[in-house]
């Protein structure tokens, strides 16, 4: 049963608060996570939204960034939204200034673009197609990334523009935009599922 899942969210900086309400919703055990400890406790993790060069820096800090990618490469499943999806990249286009960049932690092979819509509008919302969702989702994207590439074994379940805005890879789900700031608990609900 869902409920007994630890879902952690990684909380550095970003939208940690909407994301621990979405889960509890979803049926899971929420909890934060900023300590190497509280890592290794959970059964997946939910990396929000917020900026991807600010929560590098911040992993990089609280000395996660290497047992976060540890725990990715073992299969650890794992939920990012917009800066979460850049983070949970293999490669990462307009990664920032250098010494600050975006790292990609390498959970989902894909090729993200930082601010991808951001450079013809910032934030728009609209309905979007979701595989496996039985009606469209409101999407919100704010400064958004979208997906330029991804590897044969990756599904893409939801576009944008032309783009991969929904991947997942295995246990590992990204979306460019943020279920988490709608009522709608389908996509969360989707990965608790995936636990
Ligand atoms: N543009 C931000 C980044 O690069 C992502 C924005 C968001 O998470 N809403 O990390």
């Amino acid at each position: 049963m869902s409920a007994s899942h630890r879902v952690g969210v990684l909380a550095l900086q970003g939208d940690t608060r909407e994301h621990l309400a979405a889960l509890e919703e979803a049926g899971a055990q929420a909890l934060t996570v900023r300590r190497r400890a509280e890592l290794e406790s959970i059964d997946g993790l939910v990396i929000p939204g917020g900026e991807s060069t600010t929560m590098s820096h911040l992993l990089r800090e609280f000395e996660l960034l290497g047992p976060l990618r540890a725990r990715l490469a073992e299969g650890m499943p794992a939920y990012g939204s917009c800066a979460g999806m850049i983070l949970l990249a293999t490669e990462i286009l307009d990664a920032g200034v250098p010494g600050r960049e975006a790292v990609p932690l390498a959970g989902i092979d894909m090729t993200v673009r930082r601010n991808a819509f951001g450079r013809q509008v910032d934030s728009f919302e609209g309905d979007i197609d979701f595989t496996g969702l039985d009606s469209s989702v409101h999407a919100v994207f704010i400064r958004a990334p979208w997906v330029e590439r991804v590897a044969e074994h990756v599904e893409v379940l939801a576009r944008a523009a032309g783009h991969p805005v929904a991947v997942r890879q295995g246990k590992v789900l990204a979306t460019a935009f943020h279920p988490e700031m709608t009522g709608d608990r389908r996509v969360h609900k989707l990965f608790v599922d995936m636990l």
